[in-house]
């Protein structure tokens, strides 16, 4: 390929919000122009070739996350999941971090896209497209009355759960090796909230989802199944992983998986350790290609949320991953699809436009 940067990567999920939340809010928001210390900012995407993708908006638990990667490093684990969050601890949480993502489309440093004209339209002024997306709704109430409020903020994707139980359902806890069948599934209301995200069109997203989460979404949503950020179970045994039923069940709705950069959900191992070869990223591409087809696979790297490999620490060396890509015999209209044309089309389909 001519030009490392291109073609463009439109992510399908990163915590850049949460780190800005945690680093001094609205008025810390320019260092994302001048530049971060963590895994992205401007100055990086241009380097990296970085257009955009779903900005998450996550309230954190009270918990060491020093004390949860030291247990992942382990041969097998099983973390303790959080205690629930209520909706009038989560809420200033959530206004916290959407303002932060409204200051940096104030700054000039991305547009917050509603449809997919507006991707398209930030793509071709060189401006980042960013996707206003809440992962763990415990900032949702039960009446629904803040989803519609937050629809019409911008809001255009939503998880119902974080791995934490939530009045929607239960998350997958963090487990390896284990299956991702590990508990209940959605309550009423959650299947309540996904008739709604339906009706509205917004983007249901079921990475953090357990199995029977997963399958209760399958049987009460219209829309193409999502997960932004999961791999393959079947080289990784994460709980936080797709089965192949999982995969197919995907693939049958058009839907799409975006390949989490996340070490212990990549490694045979399960360890959140950073020395993973590229080629490991590979091994599930093409487990994914073969399972949903070249349409339905992307990525959904978790920058600023996860350890990732060390080859692509950054968004400025995303020009590693394509380079991967092109020498393991990827073709340039498979790598494109990959980079950001499958996310365009899934959002398109899911959003209607
Ligand atoms: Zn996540």
């Amino acid at each position: 390929m001519t030009d490392p940067r291109q073609p463009l990567i439109f992510d399908g999920h990163n915590d850049v919000l949460l780190k800005l939340y945690r680093e001094g809010g609205v008025g810390g928001a320019a260092a994302f122009i001048t530049g971060l210390s963590g895994a992205m900012d401007v100055p990086s995407a241009q380097v990296g070739g970085f257009c955009g993708g779903f900005f998450a908006v996550y309230v954190p638990s009270p918990t060491d996350l020093a004390a949860k990667y030291d247990e992942m490093s382990k041969p097998e684990y099983q973390l303790a999941l959080p205690d629930p969050i209520g909706w009038a601890e989560a809420v200033p949480v959530v206004m916290a971090q959407a303002a932060i993502l409204f200051e940096l489309e104030r700054l000039g440093a991305l547009k917050i896209c509603r449809n997919v004209a507006d991707i398209r339209a930030a793509l071709a002024s060189g401006i980042m497209a960013a996707i206003f997306h809440i992962e763990g709704a415990e900032g949702i109430d039960a009446d629904l009355h803040t989803l519609d409020v937050l629809y019409a903020a911008g809001l255009r994707s939503i998880g119902p759960v974080w791995s934490r139980s939530t009045i929607w359902g239960e998350g997958v806890p963090f487990r390896f090796p284990s299956s991702p069948d590990t508990g209940g599934g959605l309550t009423e209301a959650g299947m309540r909230l996904v008739k709604r995200c339906n009706t509205l069109g917004i983007m249901l997203d079921l990475s953090h989802l357990n199995e029977a989460g997963f399958w209760d979404v399958v049987r009460h949503s219209n829309a193409p199944l999502v997960a932004t950020h999961s791999n393959a179970h079947a080289i990784c045994t994460h709980s936080r992983n797709l089965t192949d039923a999982q995969l197919a069940a995907i693939r049958d709705s058009d839907g799409m998986v975006g390949l989490n950069f996340a070490v212990a959900f990549l490694r045979d191992d399960g360890m959140m350790r950073a020395d993973v070869p590229l080629l490991q990223m590979l091994r599930h591409l093409d487990y994914l290609i073969d399972h949903v087809g070249e349409d339905r696979v992307g990525l959904g790297s978790d920058y600023d949320g996860a350890v990732v490999p060390k080859d692509v620490t950054r968004i400025s060396d995303l020009p590693n991953l394509r380079q991967a890509m092109e020498q393991h015999g990827y073709g340039p209209a498979l790598i494109a699809k990959i980079c950001h044309e499958n996310w365009l089309r899934v959002l398109e389909k899911t959003w209607g436009g």
